[in-house]
């Protein structure tokens, strides 16, 4: 027995903040990403102490997108942990995104005395958690009593990975935390939950009409979400597709699912598909703002949607879903394959032909941007060297976040296996970057290649440090153009303070990483990246890469600068 402060003299008892650990553990949580302080320390400790791997974060807000890209990549809670009121905000941020995101992730927080709170007498970082986070989460509990521990845990998980899975808040008291309990009594309260995310199976009814409308389909399109990538359902997606010979366009982190270069993909004749399927099928899509909200100048005017999701909620969010599947992907599909014995699903040819016809003329603009090398360097030809060092390798896992960086990067570095593209999701949000990357490493021990906007990395850089401490295999490679989208718009006052956008031209992050004693690489040119990359990958030791980038090279908001006012306004004008 380790002894601490909390630790009470008599053998069989313990304080609450053992028993949380104790049910932890039994519910199969192996790794708690956080940041610890009053009054969440010693329960992280004694996390260690039995065997739960504890990765200390220097922000809590990294902390928990690490949690939340591990809910990501295994279908299970991610764990956060952070300490009361200001370290509870800074995590609530990752929580809310990993909502947003449909992300399973629990964050669990420290909180101050609830009598002091509730009359606002003034506590050591007094805030009323649990009644803040509700908006921002799937939600929310708090545990009062140790007696409450087990279903507590219980309801956490099980809200976190039930239907969509999302964010959970658990407020922990410090009474709660410090309580004097018998070990042995509380221990019998404790259990592990039985099946925390049930299969939720559509009705036959629905999957017929779904099945019976795309068969009349001449130009059907399947859209492939994070959801479907989520619900590892892997086999029976691919067999769909190469059974129905249906193309398919996926979503940003559904990448890998099927392969980028399947011959069925329509990622590169996005606009093609779009504006010419007339039956499409959204499988863990939402129709959201990422996808124009399914209406306007993208689309074909008469689309008709086939909608697979855990949520019944989200169907007509955006415009009339005609042929709900309300159900989880695994038994969906399952029913949609063996529907393929009953109706007779089959793309046209000639339909494949105008998309292939639609690829072929995009790849070949894109090869061109890809080959004119600049010095310094643009993104395209960066993004070139990086290609061909990654499409050598398959099983790695790929963070990406920024604007022109994440961009550029999403349409040239193919993905080959599932759930390994991490980015900034449906918010479009930075500052997940070093959070998921090593979130990714931990959880699975491979390979992650993390590139970051030189603004991106800014909102996560000091969890290099938390990388090298824990000797991850995460080369970071910074796309370093000195700006906000790019480096050289000016003061408008003519001043001589940079200008909004600007950040140092010549800043160099690698400098960062050598502080803490990992790789550190500076490339000007693409073989020199090439070089850096291949060599950084090889060592699977914690790296950092700054490419510098021309800073006047990227656009104002990437590729949606129609959701830029500035942009808009001066379109109008
Ligand atoms: P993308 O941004 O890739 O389009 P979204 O996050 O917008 O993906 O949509 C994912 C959808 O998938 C959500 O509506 C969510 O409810 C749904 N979803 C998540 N997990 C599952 C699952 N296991 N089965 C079915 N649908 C799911
Ligand atoms: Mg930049």
């Amino acid at each position: 027995m380790v002894t601490n402060q909390t630790q009470p003299q008599t053998q069989n008892l313990t304080d609450g903040m053992h028993i949380v650990v104790d049910a932890l553990k039994r519910n199969g949580v192996d790794t708690i990403f956080g940041l610890v302080g009053i009054p969440v320390t010693d329960l992280a400790r004694h996390a260690q102490e039995v065997g739960i791997r504890f990765v200390g974060f220097r922000h809590e807000q990294s902390a928990g997108n690490a949690a939340a890209a591990a809910g990501f990549i295994t279908k299970k809670p991610g764990i956060c942990l952070t300490v009361s009121a200001p370290g509870f905000l800074n995590g609530l941020t990752a929580l809310a995104n990993a909502t947003t995101n449909g992300f399973p992730m629990i964050q669990i927080s420290g909180s101050s005395d609830r009598a002091i709170i509730d009359l606002q007498q003034g506590d050591y970082e007094e805030l009323d958690q649990m009644n803040i986070a509700k908006p921002f989460c799937k939600a929310a509990y708090r545990i009062n009593k140790p007696q409450d521990i087990a279903t507590g845990i219980a309801r956490a998980i099980r809200a976190a990975v039930t239907g969509r899975p999302g964010g959970v808040y658990l407020d922990l008291t410090t009474a709660l935390l410090a309580a004097a309990v018998d070990k042995d009594e509380m221990e019998k309260t404790l259990y592990t939950v039985v099946d925390p995310n049930p299969a939720i199976i559509p009705s036959q009814e629905s999957v017929d009409r779904a099945l019976q409308l795309l068969a009349s389909a001449k130009n059907p399109l399947i859209i492939l979400g994070k959801g479907a990538a989520y619900a590892q359902a892997d086999d029976d997606i691919k067999t769909f597709i190469e059974k129905t010979g249906i193309p398919f366009l996926p979503m940003s982190m559904a990448k890998g699912l099927m392969p980028d270069d399947h011959p069925q993909s329509a990622a590169a004749a996005r606009g093609y598909v779009m504006s010419n399927a007339d039956v499409v099928v959204l499988m863990g899509a939402r129709l959201n703002w990422l996808l124009g909200h399914g209406k306007g100048k993208h689309w074909n005017p008469n689309v008709k949607f086939i909608q697979l999701d855990i949520d019944g909620m989200e169907f007509d969010s955006n415009r009339q879903i005609l042929a709900p599947v309300a159900g989880d992907i695994g038994s969906s599909m399952k029913a949609f394959v063996a529907g393929l014995a009953k109706y007779s699903i089959k793309a046209d040819a000639a339909w494949m032909d105008g998309i292939n016809k639609d690829k072929a003329v995009n790849a070949q603009k894109m090869e061109a941007r890809l080959a004119n090398v600049t010095e310094p360097m643009n993104f395209y030809c960066t993004l070139k060297a990086v290609r061909d060092v990654l499409d050598k390798q398959r099983d790695y896992y790929l963070v990406n976040e920024g604007a022109n960086t994440l961009d550029d990067t999403r349409n040239v570095i193919n993905m080959y296996e599932p759930r390994k593209r991490l980015d900034c999701g449906t918010w479009g949000v930075m500052g997940i970057g070093m959070g998921y990357a090593i979130g990714a490493a931990v959880t699975t021990g491979k390979q992650v290649v993390s590139i970051h906007g030189d603004s991106a990395f800014g909102f996560s850089g000091m969890e290099v440090e938390t990388m090298c401490r824990f000797k991850l295999p995460i080369t970071v490679v910074v796309f370093n153009n000195g700006g906000i989208y790019k480096g050289d718009s000016p003061n408008l006052s003519g001043g001589t303070d940079p200008s909004p956008t600007t950040l140092m031209p010549d800043a160099r992050y690698d400098k960062v990483i050598e502080a803490f004693g990992g790789d550190a690489y500076y490339v000007t040119t693409p073989a020199e990246l090439t070089d850096a990359l291949t060599k950084a990958i090889a060592s699977k030791k914690p790296s950092l890469i700054d490419v510098k980038i021309d800073p006047s090279d990227g656009l104002e908001s990437g590729h949606i600068g129609n959701l830029n006012p500035a942009t808009v306004i001066k379109e109008a004008h």
